[in-house]
């Protein structure tokens, strides 16, 4: 058992962690000003050259495909890489990649929104939940009825992050009502000049969904993604795509916020002591220290379950439920151990606090983690006993 890093994960975690300290830490102040205002952390032209210094270095499309341009990582320092980026509330995310599920487009399909996206030209949303399906995906209703040649779309998709952005969506549709989810729901590429609306819905993060209007909008057969009917599959794999790499910037996020809480803790007296002297305030480091160790390996062995091949989506709701839940309560006593002034906006732990909030909701909420994990061992799917029996 080796729990140490190859020369090739720790040279990626140092150069992300080099390009985080020069680069993104900086820029810290100006992001919390500019959203405290009401606008964009990173301004895309900012978000863009970021993305040109990283790109210069051969940080571009960090688990897209060699042949498409990209980096090709595995799954293992592609979580090391999240784990850096987390540790800066700074918006940022390397360029040149695209969702999984547009590498099973036909060639043409490929060109026109594959590639564009990985190119940065085109955004891309997925289009899954509706007001009355979201934990409960297969309960959608959003329709796609055949006229001619073309398919005509009509539902509403709400909570679609980059929906008030995108020029496309990946849109889930029921297509064969007596078959539903099981070979009745189809996924359209749906450009926004065919005629959809979006409307940005506000929420307590910084950055917020959109909900999307499709009112007998007209699609070309072409754009059907992948097979008729096979709709509710490719919806899976997107959103089983990385799992782990969620917890994985929550950890990130965790360990700043440890540190800025033990550096308070050093300084900050009460009583004639530093606060650090107090066993209140060390039993909440300590619990948080030993809960980041544990997110740190169900991150990394989630990880290295996707790279060896072998079957991950248990090992990843684990870790996906475990680093939101922990993620929660480690910036609560951050917050606690600042007392007033982590309250404030002066520092950004109010901000991580809302947005990290969001883990425990979004890409299956806790409730539906831990669903999924006791039925794989009630069922005898997994053994208490996890990998090694
Ligand atoms: C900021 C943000 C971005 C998002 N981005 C996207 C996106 O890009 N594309 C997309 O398609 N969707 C997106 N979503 C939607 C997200 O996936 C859903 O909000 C999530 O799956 C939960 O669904 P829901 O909100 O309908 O809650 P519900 O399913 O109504 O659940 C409400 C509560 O009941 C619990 N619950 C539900 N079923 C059970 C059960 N069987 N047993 C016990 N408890 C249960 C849930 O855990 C939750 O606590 C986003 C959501 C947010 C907030």
């Amino acid at each position: 058992m080796d729990f140490g890093l190859t020369d090739t994960e720790r040279d990626v975690r140092d150069w992300v962690r080099t390009f985080v300290r020069r680069e993104l830490l900086p820029l810290e102040p100006e992001v919390l000003r500019r959203e405290r205002r009401g606008e964009p952390g990173l301004p895309p032209e900012e978000l863009r050259q970021l993305r040109e210094i990283a790109r210069a270095a051969g940080f571009w499309g960090v688990q897209t495909p060699r042949e498409y341009g990209g980096m090709g990582l595995g799954a293992v320092l592609t979580a090391l890489v999240e784990v850096e980026l987390g540790r800066t509330f700074v918006p940022f995310s390397f360029g040149g990649s695209a969702d999984n599920i547009l590498y099973s487009g036909d060639e043409e399909q490929k060109r026109r929104y594959l590639l564009p996206t990985i190119a940065g030209e085109r955004v891309s949303c997925f289009a899954l939940t509706e007001p009355g399906a979201g934990s409960d995906a297969k309960a959608i209703r959003t329709t796609a009825r055949r006229d001619g040649d073309d398919w005509v779309i009509d539902g509403e998709k709400t909570f679609i992050t980059h929906g008030h952005e995108a020029d496309f969506a990946m849109v889930f549709a029921v297509t064969d009502r007596e078959r539903g989810a099981d070979g009745g729901v189809t996924c359209f590429l749906v450009d926004r000049e065919s005629g959809w609306t979006s409307e940005p819905i506000a929420t307590m993060g910084e950055w917020g969904p959109a909900s999307l209007v499709f009112d007998g909008v007209r699609v070309p057969s072409a754009n059907v993604l992948g097979e008729v009917g096979q709709g509710f599959a490719l919806a899976m794999r997107w959103i089983g795509r990385g799992r782990y790499l969620l917890p994985a910037r929550a950890l990130g996020a965790c360990e700043r916020l440890l540190e800025m809480a033990m550096e308070h803790a050093r300084v900050r007296h009460t009583f004639g002591e530093p606060l650090a002297e107090r066993q209140a305030i060390q039993w909440m480091i300590a619990e948080s220290g030993v809960e980041i160790e544990a997110m740190r390996w169900l991150v990394l062995h989630a990880a290295w379950q996707v790279d060896a091949g072998i079957d991950s989506r248990h090992a990843q709701s684990v870790a996906k439920l475990y680093g939101g839940v922990k993620a929660n309560e480690i910036v609560d006593r951050v917050l606690q151990i600042h007392g007033g002034m982590g309250y404030t906006k002066e520092l950004p732990v109010e901000r991580w606090y809302r947005e990290l909030r969001l883990l425990r909701i979004y890409e299956g909420t806790d409730e539906i983690q831990r669903r999924t994990i006791a039925r794989n061992l009630l069922k005898g799917h997994v053994s208490v006993g996890g990998v090694l029996g």
